[in-house]
């Protein structure tokens, strides 16, 4: 079985579960004078992801939906609105954030365009009429097939966002599959924006964790917030250990999964039975529409996963697609003979 759901898949890698074997442990829901943890491999990864996205500090989060809630949490308070994309993960999939019964944030949204990018005059106009608290921008961006914020329409927006004084949060999942795509470091992307958290358990291969970055001050705060919602890990070095690696060694892998995304998409782009834009195909990831074969997202995925590939249906009528480390170029030329033999004459 091909499987090609999610980059979440990736399955640690040999020099993973050699640092996890070798990583030096400590305590770190324990504080020191600095305000750092006692697990010193904990604090090797936040220190890198700091440096890597451009910020002051990092906390180590036991996911990328816990970095995010944290971020917000901070930004705003119960009732404040928060502009982002009506698809973006933390709306859609993230819903405690706008949920009355939890956080009990207002969602006010941005228009994009057809790719899926914000339009900044859409920001600015519903921050000033909307009494807006927060721009939450997600790069890539993961419902729209993978498309990339670009360095200048990210300045842009912070840009604005310092003209109406308020913060920028990132959702950058999968910013090293940007980072990648562009050949820029990764903090062109993320330096600017008041907060960021990056996923290390998508592409990047490691097993378990988020981290969320900021300034000194920020991260102190988010700190307190991971303890309270049950955040605090103990000697999470075991997991952080594999975090190093995978922002040591996993971002070469970056450039590869965008191009077999790229010659997968290639491979099916013309089949009638589907209709996919290629140049929504910036990253790791392919979203297309099965509505020309006649056939339900739904039923199309299954006649998929019948002839040995399993896909995501992600409505009515998209499927998506995700590729990883483990999915190398003969895997992508079988599943392109896969998805190929699904035509609209069934
Ligand atoms: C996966 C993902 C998250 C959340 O990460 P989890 O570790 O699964 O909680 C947030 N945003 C985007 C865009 C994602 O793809």
């Amino acid at each position: 079985m091909i499987d090609l759901r999610s980059d979440t898949l990736t399955k640690p890698t040999e020099s993973m579960i050699q640092a996890i074997t070798h990583a030096e442990l400590g305590d770190d829901g324990r504080t020191n004078e600095n305000g750092k943890g006692e697990d010193p491999t904990v604090n090797k990864l936040e220190n890198l992801a700091a440096s890597i996205t451009g910020h002051e500090d990092a906390l180590f989060c036991n996911s990328g939906t816990m970095a995010n809630i944290i971020a917000l949490l901070i930004h705003c308070k119960r009732g404040d609105k928060v502009i982002l994309d009506k698809y973006s993960h933390i709306f859609q999939s993230e819903k405690s954030l706008f949920d009355e019964q939890y956080f009990g944030l207002t969602a006010n949204f941005y228009e994009t365009n057809d790719s899926g990018l914000p339009l900044k005059e859409s920001i600015k106009s519903n921050v000033s009429e909307n009494d807006v608290k927060l721009i939450a921008l997600e790069n890539s961006i993961a419902y729209q097939g993978g498309t990339c914020i670009s360095t200048q329409q990210m300045n842009s927006i912070c840009k604005l966002a310092e003209k109406l004084k308020i913060p920028v949060h990132l959702d950058g999942a999968r910013i090293f599959n940007v980072a990648g795509s562009f050949n820029l470091p990764v903090k062109h992307f993320t330096a600017r924006a008041d907060s960021v958290q990056i996923c290390l358990s998508k592409a990047l291969g490691a097993p378990v964790g988020s981290v969320l970055c900021g300034s000194k001050s920020f991260i102190k705060h988010a700190r307190g917030i991971r303890k309270k919602l049950g955040g605090g890990m103990r000697q999470a070095g075991i997991i952080a250990a594999a975090g190093v690696i995978a922002l040591t060694k996993g971002t070469k892998q970056m450039n590869i999964d965008n191009q077999n995304a790229y010659y997968l998409a290639e491979g099916i782009m013309n089949n009638k039975a589907i209709n996919l834009n290629i140049e929504t195909v910036q990253t790791n990831i392919i979203i297309f529409d099965v509505s020309p074969s006649g056939l339900s997202a739904k039923v199309f995925a299954t006649q998929l996963a019948e002839e040995g590939l399993h896909v995501r249906p992600i409505n009515e009528s998209k499927i998506r697609i995700i590729v990883y480390r483990e999915i190398d170029r003969a895997v992508i030329i079988e599943a392109i003979e896969i998805i190929n033999k699904i035509t609209n004459f069934n």
